[in-house]
C-alpha cells in the first residue's frame, strides 16, 4: 500500500496550510490529522489522562490506515513511542478523528464551500456543536440557551459514546478526508470518536464565548454568533457579537490564557469520561461542565459585559462579515476598484472550481 507517501504528503500539507490563514469557524483545523489547534490543545490534554484511559476487551481492527495515522500523530506527542500500546495508539486516532469531524465531517477542509455549508447547518444543534448561539438565541436569554445547548450537546455526544461501550458496537466506520486521496474510510473506536466531538463542543467555548477575567475565565458572559453573521440580517444588539476570527486562532499571544484554561478544560473531561464510562462517576461530566461550562448573567454590552473591556477589544478584531458582503468587498469599496474586482475573479473562479467539480462527481 501507498500509505507511507501518502503520511509524508500530509506532513507536507500540515506545514503548507499552517501559513495559510484558517478558514475555519472553530479554533483553526488543521488538514488531514494535522496539529492546528484543536488537536494541539486535544495533544495537550491527552498525554496527561488517555494513556490510561480504560478500553476493556477492545481488540484493534486490522488495516493499515489508523496505523499509519497513530505514527504520524504520535510524532507530535512528548510520548516515547515504544510505550504506548496498540490500543493506546488506536484510541488517540479515535479522538483526533472525532475532534476533527464537526469541522471537516469528512470533508477537505481547503473546500471553501463545503466549510461554509458545515458551519452554516442551521438547526440550533449545529451551533451548539461549537458553542455558537442558534438562530433564535436572541438578546440576553440568547446567551442562557446557547450555553445551556451546548452542556446539552456534549452531555449527549458523551451519552452517544457510552452507547457504544458494548463489545460488539465499539468499532465503526468513518469517513475521513486526505488531501489529494479524498475520502478514506478509517475504523475508530467509537467511544472516543464521540469523546473527540464533545472535546470539540468544550474546547469552541473558549473561542466562541466571551469567559469572564475576574473569576479566571471559568464562566461565560457572552455567547458569540456565527450564523447569522454570514447572513444580511445581524443585528448586534438582538442576535450578540459576531463570531471573531482573531479568536479562532490559538497561536495569538492574546489568546494564549484562553488556550491554557481549555487544556485544562480539555483534560478534565478526559478524566470525567474515564470515571463515568468506568462506572465509577455517573455525574462525573456533569460536574466538570458546571466548573467550565455556566453562564454569568446580567453581563451586556453597556457594562462592557461585566468589566471584561479587554476580552471584548479581542473579539472586535476582525469579526465575521456577510459571506457575500466579504466577497463582493462591498464595505472596503473605498480601497479603490481593483481590490472589488479581485474578489469578484475570486468568487467567479469559486463558482467554476464548483462546477467542475461537480460535473466530475456526476460522472
Ligand atoms: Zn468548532
Amino acid at each position: 500500500m501507498r500509505f507511507g507517501r501518502l503520511v509524508t504528503v500530509v506532513s507536507v500539507l500540515a506545514a503548507v496550510l499552517a501559513a495559510v490563514p484558517g478558514e475555519s469557524g472553530a479554533w483553526t483545523v488543521g488538514t488531514g490529522l494535522t496539529a492546528p489547534c484543536h488537536e494541539r490543545i486535544t495533544g495537550s490534554a491527552y498525554t496527561e489522562s488517555v494513556l490510561d484511559f480504560a478500553a476493556p476487551n477492545l481488540e484493534v481492527p486490522a488495516g493499515d490506515t489508523w496505523r499509519l495515522l497513530s505514527d504520524y500523530l504520535l510524532e507530535q506527542f512528548p510520548v516515547d513511542r515504544d510505550d504506548v500500546t496498540d490500543v493506546q495508539r488506536f484510541l488517540l486516532v479515535s479522538l483526533m478523528a472525532g475532534v476533527r469531524a464537526p469541522d471537516t465531517d469528512g470533508h477537505s477542509i481547503t473546500n471553501l464551500e463545503n466549510l461554509r455549508l458545515l458551519h452554516s447547518d442551521p438547526s440550533a444543534e449545529g451551533q451548539y456543536r461549537h458553542a455558537l448561539r442558534g438562530r433564535h438565541d436572541d438578546y440576553d436569554a440568547g446567551n442562557a440557551t446557547a450555553v445551556e445547548g451546548t452542556r446539552q450537546m456534549i452531555l449527549t455526544l458523551v451519552g452517544q459514546g457510552e452507547d457504544h461501550l458494548r463489545p460488539d458496537e465499539q468499532i465503526i466506520t468513518i469517513k475521513v478526508y486526505l488531501d489529494f486521496y479524498g475520502q478514506v474510510d478509517l475504523q475508530v473506536y467509537a467511544p472516543m470518536f464521540y469523546v473527540g466531538q464533545a472535546a470539540h463542543a468544550l474546547q469552541d467555548t473558549f473561542s466562541h464565548t466571551l469567559r469572564d477575567w475576574a473569576d479566571d475565565y471559568r464562566s461565560i458572559v457572552h455567547v458569540l454568533n456565527y450564523i447569522d453573521a454570514i447572513g444580511t440580517d445581524m443585528d448586534e444588539t438582538r442576535d450578540g457579537l459576531a463570531h471573531s476570527n482573531t479568536m479562532d486562532n490559538c497561536n495569538r499571544e492574546d489568546m494564549a490564557v484562553l488556550v491554557d484554561k481549555a487544556v485544562l478544560a480539555t483534560t478534565d473531561l478526559f478524566i470525567a469520561v474515564r470515571e463515568r464510562y468506568a462506572g465509577r462517576d455517573p455525574d462525573a461530566v456533569l460536574t466538570v461542565l458546571d466548573d467550565w461550562v455556566t453562564l454569568r448573567p446580567g453581563c451586556t454590552l453597556a457594562n462592557d459585559f461585566c468589566d471584561n473591556s479587554e476580552r471584548l477589544a479581542v473579539a472586535r478584531i476582525d469579526q465575521t462579515e456577510p459571506y457575500l458582503s466579504s466577497v463582493f468587498g462591498c464595505n472596503s469599496a473605498g480601497a479603490g476598484g481593483a481590490g472589488g474586482v479581485g474578489r469578484i475573479a475570486i468568487l467567479l473562479l469559486l463558482l467554476l472550481w464548483v462546477g467542475v467539480r461537480a460535473r466530475i462527481r456526476n460522472r
